[in-house]
């Protein structure tokens, strides 16, 4: 059995550090000219910072937009303006499709990649891997790249004047990663990397999972104030650096499977990526059979920070037999994350845990 456990070379998180990026980028000895891949809200907000960084260290940058969607097509735009520009860095800064095309170019020209996330939605920024879409936003394949980024730059400033509904989900994607990461070592599953679980991997998830219940709500009520407080970095880093590197070296399982299965549903396709997910923990733990007070507590979580726990709450009220089964076979298609639980996962058992997880996300709603 060989352990593997991968990351970015350096995670910087603060606020304004975005004040940095050029003294951030030497340390590492990553060069100038820089390719910045943006969209124009990031770059409202950040440009004349990047301005004054880039000008102080008399070295350019150029800016390419985003052009919405990360297709392989967008990949190879942003290859050619790399190309076209002579750049030597390749930073995206945005939310998670702008950092994956981003990241995918970067790869597919060997230059080093930076990630400044300017959203907390996901737990994809330190991480090695790109999702690509078609150009009308169907998964296409998800690119397991070599390197993770040479630099995770996350400017809590930003992220703290986002919708907190980005903060949420990612509240929602970071609730997954313990519970996937313990059916990953349960089964012997490989984590995304290609190896078994370390110890500080799982480490990392636990911790996860700890500091979104002591500091969620919290930093949610700081977030709605745009207020950068202890406990907002703390969920920060749980949802950016705790749980991507949880989820990338220790493994995924249901409640990523659930959720791939449930994006058959065209209503859930308005719910953000953490938001199903979070309905697909609680399907997992229905599935694991996991006992009522660890079920109660997650629970207790979500609707503390208001995190969905019931098919209506992500677009699936009217889930008519037909549809569900399309879920469940979905989810479970073979080579499915599903399939890293540690016992067998049929259609049957997923359409009996999604209906199970919506009773007891009502009734619990119903009782609190
Ligand atoms: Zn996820």
């Amino acid at each position: 059995m060989t352990a593997v456990f991968c990351s970015p070379l350096r995670y910087t998180q603060g606020p304004n550090v975005t004040r940095r990026i050029w003294s951030e980028m030497e340390i590492l000895g990553l060069g100038g000219p820089a390719l910045i891949v943006t969209s124009p809200q990031p770059r409202r907000l950040l440009e004349a910072t990047w301005q004054t960084a880039f000008n102080e260290a008399h070295m350019g940058f150029q800016v390419h937009l985003f052009a919405g969607e990360c297709t392989d097509a967008e990949v190879n735009a942003i290859a050619s303006a790399v190309r076209a520009a002579g750049s030597a860095t390749i930073i995206g800064a945005g939310g998670g499709k702008t950092l994956d095309a981003a990241r995918a170019a970067a790869a597919d020209l060997q230059l080093p990649f930076v990630a400044c996330p300017t959203i907390a939605s996901t737990d994809a920024p330190c991480s090695a891997v790109a999702i690509i879409y078609d150009a009308s936003g169907v998964f296409v394949r998800a690119r397991i790249l070599p390197r993770n980024p040479a630099l995770v730059l996350v400017d809590t400033q930003i992220i703290a004047q986002a919708p907190v509904r980005t903060l949420i989900a990612g509240m929602g994607d970071a609730l997954s990663t313990m519970f996937e990461a313990k059916a990953c070592v349960r089964s012997g599953a490989l984590n995304v990397r290609g190896g078994s679980c370390t110890l500080a991997a799982m480490a990392m998830a636990e911790l996860c999972y700890r500091t979104l219940l002591a500091d969620g709500a919290q930093a949610l009520a700081d977030a709605r104030a745009n207020r950068v407080t202890p406990a907002l970095e703390r969920i920060i880093e749980a949802n950016t650096l705790l749980s991507g590197l949880g989820f990338e070296s220790a493994g995924l399982a249901a409640a990523h499977g659930v959720h791939n299965g449930l994006t058959a549903v065209p209503g859930s396709h308005a719910f953000m990526h953490g938001e199903k997910v979070a309905f697909g923990v609680l399907t997992q733990l229905m599935l694991e059979e996991a006992d009522e007070a660890t079920v109660d507590e997650v629970l207790q979580f979500c609707q503390s920070v208001g995190l969905p726990t019931t098919l209506r709450e992500i677009g699936c009220a009217e889930l008519s037999g037909t549809m569900l089964a399309a879920v469940a076979a979905r989810a479970t298609t073979p080579g499915e994350l599903i399939h890293n639980e540690p016992f067998t996962v049929t259609a049957a058992m997923v359409e009996a845990a999604i209906l199970a997880a919506d009773a007891r996300g009502r009734g619990f709603a119903r009782k609190n």
